[in-house]
């Protein structure tokens, strides 16, 4: 029997010391970037050395954060003092940061008794049964719709919610999506908060959200992504698709590479086994393309489009190649306003938002949903990346509960002056 049991005990103790283990020595620096071309030298190694860039550091204003594997350490330490970059060490062993987030969350579920979805990290399993719940709580608001699939066959779920059935052209829809990056954890509980405070948490200052305005909100875009983030790599990106014609060494593409605006042009790897590799063709992925369905189907309707995703604590717009909207200035001063509110119930360990053209202030791109919605004529189309309070993608489940409430009042003051402009537009 003893050694029954240390064989079990053995066996439990490998798989869960193995989970994370080829990010073993893996290690994450600070960058101080200084400029454009420190940025464009940091892009460089992205694609010359495969590094994993975990956030576009601000030339003089804010550090990049970026993984390297223990193979590629070297060299890229190297290029940064050739450069005179200055570094920090900022995790040492990825894998084991990561086996302390599993602890986190871990002992985080075991002391609560009341757990709220949105202030966890929820499986696709549990984020569908809420929608269903939802949908079934409140047919007359509420309208369920599947969009289809993912790759691995997982159906992608959205919900409408509407006083008067999507019926009214007079009022503005809200488009909400998540999880486009499946190691963002942070973005569902987002939308699902979202969800929360318009139905089953409205307050009566909160009444006009709901009358006024129609909201399309779509809690997970990258299903297949979020689940093998969860069962067995937590630092997956990219979706989950299949392409021998591509490759038949790695799987995925990265989805906000893969809409049809300046496709492959800009920010993008043509290695099928980079973070940032836009995929074989525009809309290659099906995940993608439900989104651009979405977009088309309520297109004349949709005033303002949120692409969530985390971190850095920065509002984006369009577009990715450093040109501007004719209507710039009030896509900043939306993107200002929501910044704004959040700041002010920021925590210390978040950064301020910061508000501008990602293609300006930090580095260019192609093929984002971001821009794929301002160019077919939504007015308002942002990119939203949440805080990471100096975590990364693994920020502790005890943040969400005020990531959650500090987000929404975002969501709801874009929403307001979103629908100001609307009116605008038809009056
Ligand atoms: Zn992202």
């Amino acid at each position: 029997m003893l050694k029954f049991l240390l064989v079990f005990c053995a066996c439990v103790y490998t798989v869960t010391a193995g989970k994370h283990d080829a990010y073993r020595s893996y290690s994450v620096h600070n960058v101080q970037v200084r400029d454009m071309s420190d940025l464009q030298l940091l892009q460089d190694l992205q694609l010359n050395l495969g590094v994993d860039i975990w956030e576009h550091g601000m030339g003089g204003v804010r550090d990049a954060v970026v993984m390297v594997s223990p193979e590629q350490a070297r060299s890229f330490l190297e290029a940064l003092d050739e450069n005179g970059i200055a570094h920090s060490l900022h995790i040492a062993d990825v894998a084991k940061s990561l086996e302390e987030h599993e602890n986190d969350l871990a002992s985080y579920r075991s002391s609560r008794q009341n757990r709220m979805i949105f202030n966890d990290y929820p499986r696709y399993a549990e984020v569908d049964a809420y929608m269903e719940r939802i949908a079934a709580t409140y047919p007359n608001l509420v309208t369920l719709v599947n969009a289809g699939p993912s790759f691995e066959g997982r159906d992608i779920k959205y919900l409408k919610i509407s006083t008067t059935n999507f019926t009214d052209a007079s009022k503005p829809i809200y488009f909400m999506d998540a999880m486009m990056h499946a190691r963002e954890w942070v973005t569902t509980p987002v939308a699902l908060y979202s969800i929360h405070r318009l139905l089953e948490n409205r307050r009566p200052e909160d009444q006009d959200l709901l009358d006024d305005i129609d909201w399309i909100i779509l809690p997970i875009v990258n299903p297949d992504g979020y689940e093998f983030s969860h069962t067995d790599d937590r630092l997956w990106r990219k979706t989950r698709s299949v392409n021998l014609n591509v490759s038949t060494e790695c799987v995925g593409v990265d989805a906000n590479r893969n809409f049809d605006i300046a496709f492959n042009t800009l920010g993008v790897s043509p290695n099928p086994c980079e973070e940032t590799f836009p995929g074989p063709y525009a809309f290659s992925e099906v995940e993608t393309a439900y989104i651009r369905d979405i977009l088309f189907e309520y297109l004349p309707r949709i005033q303002l489009y949120n692409n969530i995703h985390s971190h850095g604590n920065y509002i984006f717009f369009g577009f990715g190649n450093r040109t501007l909207t004719p209507n710039a200035v009030h896509l900043h001063h939306v993107g200002s306003a929501m910044g704004a509110i959040m700041d002010t119930m920021k925590l210390f360990q978040a950064r301020f938002y910061l508000v501008a053209n990602s293609g300006i202030v930090l580095y260019p791109t192609s093929g984002t949903a971001q821009d794929y919605a301002q160019e077919i004529g939504v007015p308002f189309s942002y990119t939203l990346e949440l805080p990471g309070y100096g975590y990364g993608f693994t920020v502790p489940p005890w943040f969400m509960a005020h990531m959650v409430k500090e987000t929404w009042e975002g969501i709801a003051v874009s929403a307001r002056l979103a629908r100001i402009h609307y009116r605008r537009r038809f009056n």
